[in-house]
């Protein structure tokens, strides 16, 4: 499959979608204010002209991310997925790059020898315990990576609006090592760092294919932050608990799952912001079960923001899980990360319309 074909060629169906090239240009109309935290690259030079408003989304996306030795899909795809978003629509994306992570912060949800460790490279064993090798260059990425999570959220908390990252390699790691090609758990130190700004309740929806058992584990006994997990695969299970619920069903529940899980959370009107664990593994062609297709994890981030919208909550997406098979490249990958950020614009388009 060639690249930027998908994400509507991957799986059977065909489905609605949005048609990019009749869209005119525009430049710089963002929806919901920048934060601090956050500063601006590869705006438009134009920007600024007086156009017809249209949505634009704010991804953080921080090319050191991408800076190691380490090819794994879950660092090096994110250059990628960056690329076809300026490819395939480009005046509708605003990147940004977020400020570091303060140690302070990083070092309520990692022991300091744990983030030494994979500072340092020493011990060996602990630095490469999310499965990734070492080298140099493994901290600056994944720092990078981690703020880039952290800064998104805290923009769609501020700004009261959805936001997107490039970030992926998260839920798994835990407090004094990492899992599954998770070195740091970002989705906790970005929730983290939007209760020190002000929000009581921060709600983890994540639907990646694995299950976020370093995520439960974090935010056991933490005030203000719950999660709702829903998984195909039993990678990294853990029993359900009030404020971590998970369950784990095959293709032809998949859909009602996530209805439930959304349905689950009692209140929803507090929830302050939703941070979404977006990942695409689930998919029947990336080792999901058969019927699990593009148009199912369409549908699927389509209940998820549509969710959000309707109890007016900001949400802020990572991308998760989601890797080359022998059937797709990493460019496929890509494109099928894509079909988070069409949702995402198409909600905020809904949303300026509300
Ligand atoms: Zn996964």
């Amino acid at each position: 499959m060639t690249s930027y074909e998908s994400p509507t060629t991957p799986g059977p169906s065909g489905g609605d979608q949005l048609a990019w090239e009749a869209w005119p240009t525009l430049f710089e109309h963002v929806v919901g204010a920048p934060s601090a935290g956050l500063h601006e690259i590869g705006i438009d030079e134009a920007a600024g002209l007086d156009v017809p408003s249209e949505p634009v989304l704010t991804v953080v996306h921080d090319p050191a991310g991408n800076d190691t030795g380490e090819t794994f899909d879950t660092l090096s795809k994110a250059d990628r997925i960056a690329a076809w978003l300026r490819a395939r629509m480009p005046h509708r994306i605003r990147f940004l790059v977020g400020d570091p992570v303060p140690m302070s912060e990083l070092a309520q949800t990692h022991a300091p020898e744990y983030l030494e460790a994979v500072r340092d490279g020493e011990p060996r064993e602990l630095a490469e315990s999310s499965g990734m090798s070492w080298d140099e260059r493994l901290w600056t990425a994944v720092m990078a990576s981690t703020a880039s999570v952290r800064a998104a959220a805290l923009a769609a908390w501020a700004g009261r609006t959805v936001t997107g990252a490039t970030s992926s390699g998260l839920h798994h790691a835990r407090y004094d090592h990492g899992a599954g090609y998770c070195t740091l758990n970002g989705l906790v130190v970005a929730a983290r760092a939007v209760l020190a700004a002000g929000a009581r309740r921060v709600l983890v929806v994540d639907l990646d294919a694995h299950a976020g058992g370093g995520t439960a584990s974090l935010i056991e006994g933490v005030d203000g932050i719950e999660q709702v997990d829903v998984t195909v695969l039993g990678y990294d299970t853990y029993e359900s608990r009030p404020d971590a619920r998970l369950e784990v069903v095959g293709a032809k529940d998949y859909l009602d799952a996530v209805r439930r899980a959304l349905r689950s959370v009692v209140d929803p009107g507090t929830v302050d912001l939703v941070v979404y664990n977006a990942g695409m593994d689930p998919h029947e062609w990336a080792g999901g079960p058969a019927g699990i297709t593009t148009e199912v994890l369409r549908a699927r981030d389509r209940l998820v923001m549509e969710w959000a919208e309707a109890h007016d909550l900001p949400l802020s997406f990572v991308m998760a899980g989601g890797y080359r098979t022998a059937r797709w490249d990493l460019d496929d990958v890509a494109a099928l990360h894509g079909v988070t950020f069409e949702e995402a614009l198409r909600s905020l388009g809904r949303r300026a319309a509300a």
